[in-house]
């Protein structure tokens, strides 16, 4: 069997080593667990997530630490993740109580008809890294609350994060079989999206594994899929007094996480009079940003990129940009040798012939110039993604404009790209989901509807289309 090893982007330190786990034998397990915990009254699952959500608040500094050292994130980033992690427990159970809730529709003459909402059973969650705690959770605790008992397969790159969780979970009293860990890189993910007995998988990942899943899926529509995948964003600039406050959303969006986020702004489409100023603001504060190990002092803006590999891929992918015509507004460099920390790159395409409509999942930031505004939405909606999407300036009625237009699932006015709020559903059109977004609206997807006409008593005739005893027909009424 082979050893799954993290280690510190940062520094290189090997963090945790495990074995890779068997997709059949935790399936088994969770499987076995299963009708127990569906049979629990909600309450008491509840009651099993808060005590979760508890222990959570207890070792938010440790987990906070953990997430920092595995992905390279600045700690203070790595506690707000920690803080989304704990609050997702209130939102989720709210959300279950608004999204699938126990109803009764209609009531008369001794008949109700009641909808009430069942899990499926066994759910696998597969987790990206960039966020190893938060998103995973998301879709975690709300298949718990709804009832189903989940396979957890961590993203190969941040396993300690993932084994974290899950021992919150079994921790806080939750039956054994409940929430499994498997760890693993993506043949495990393989091998656990093709047992027979799991009912769906909850994907947070990149559109190209998103693609491969709904591909394998293909026939087996009893099976839920729900796909969060990545993004292409634009961030469109245009008038505004406040060139500075401008460039620091376009800086907050486009270099937070190191760029590493799935709503990051990848494009700024910028207004031909504006450009010289905003590019320059936007150059000037990026040049600012510390860039440093996680627990640094000062502390960092943004940390290094997950590992060597990935920093790698975006080096050539600017080198690319650049000899397709690009001109480098900030070279992007790699200032440790070794070691995958990135300065922020920002590079002009707007004269490319084809620039390519891909992921760069870092802190790069291609700009586009425009010269009028229908053209800026055009531009904005020229991916086959569709996430997120910000207008920074612009008039009220430009917003409006602006908004229905854009095709993406996240909208935002004078606000970054990123940062999106978990009691709003998450997710978007095109490459970037199958149309279920998760956070607030994951309730929907975990639990299926059941209406039932009932009634106390076993009373029933037929009115109509009968014959008589003596085989004279009914007069219809
Ligand atoms: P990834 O697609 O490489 O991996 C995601 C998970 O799927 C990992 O656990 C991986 O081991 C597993 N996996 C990979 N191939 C598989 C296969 N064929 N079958 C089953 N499992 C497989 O993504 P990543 O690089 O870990 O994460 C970064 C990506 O996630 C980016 O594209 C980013 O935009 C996206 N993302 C999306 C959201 C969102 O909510 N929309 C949030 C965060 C990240």
């Amino acid at each position: 069997m082979t050893d799954l090893i993290s280690y510190e982007p940062a520094t290189g330190a090997k963090l945790w080593s495990g074995p890779e786990g068997n997709a059949d034998d935790t399936v088994a397990k969770a499987r076995e667990a299963w009708p127990a915990w569906a049979a629990l009254p909600l309450t008491k699952r509840i009651e099993a997530v808060r005590r979760y959500a508890n222990r959570l608040r207890g070792q938010s500094d440790e987990l906070a630490d953990l997430i920092a050292r595995e992905t390279g994130k600045p700690v203070w980033e790595a506690r707000t993740e920690v803080e989304a992690v704990i609050k997702k427990v209130d939102i989720s159970v709210n959300a279950y109580a608004e999204r699938t809730p126990q109803r009764q529709l209609s009531a008369q003459q001794g008949m109700r008809t009641a909808l009430r909402h069942k899990p499926h059973g066994v759910l696998a969650v597969l987790g990206p890294y960039n966020f190893p705690a938060h998103l995973p959770n998301g879709h975690i605790v709300p298949a718990l609350i709804a009832g189903n008992c989940v396979v957890f397969k961590p993203s190969e790159k941040t396993p300690a994060t993932g084994a974290f969780l899950v021992e919150a979970f079994t921790k806080s009293g939750l039956p054994d079989g409940v929430v499994n860990i498997l760890q693993g890189g993506p043949s495990v993910g393989k091998n656990l999206t093709a047992n027979p007995n799991i009912n769906g998988v909850l994907f947070t990942g990149s559109a190209q594994t998103g693609i491969a899943l709904n591909r394998q899926f293909a026939e087996q529509p009893d099976k839920i899929l729900a796909l969060e995948m990545g993004g292409n964003n634009p961030i469109v600039v245009w008038d505004t007094d406040d060139i500075h406050s401008a460039a620091v959303l376009v800086v907050q969006s486009a270099f937070l996480t190191a760029g590493q986020r799935c709503s990051a702004a990848s494009r700024l489409i910028v207004k031909d009079e504006l450009y010289d100023r905003v590019v320059k603001e936007v150059k000037r504060i990026a040049d600012r940003l510390i860039i440093d190990e996680p627990f640094s002092k000062p502390a960092p803006f943004m940390g290094p990129v997950i590992d060597n590999d990935v920093a790698d891929g975006l080096t050539e992918s600017f080198l690319a940009l650049m000899s397709a015509g690009g001109r480098p507004i900030k070279h992007m460099a790699r200032p440790v040798p070794d070691r995958p920390f990135l300065t922020p790159g920002i590079i002009d395409v707007t004269d490319l012939e084809e620039r390519p409509d891909i992921e760069l999942f870092g802190p790069i930031l291609q700009v586009i110039r425009v010269p009028d505004f229908d053209m800026a939405i055009t531009e904005a909606n020229n991916t086959r993604y569709g996430l997120s999407a910000a207008l920074i300036g612009g008039s009220a009625q430009q917003y409006s404009q602006f908004w229905s237009m854009s095709r993406a699932g996240i909208v935002n006015w004078n606000k970054m790209t990123v940062g999106a709020s978990s009691e709003a559903p998450f997710g978007g059109v095109g490459l970037s989901g199958n149309h279920r977004p998760s956070a607030f609206y994951a309730a929907d997807y975990c639990a299926f509807p059941v209406v039932s006409m009932e009634a106390d008593q076993t009373r029933a005739s037929i009115g109509i289309g009968l014959k008589d005893e003596d085989h004279t027909a009914v007069e219809a009424k």
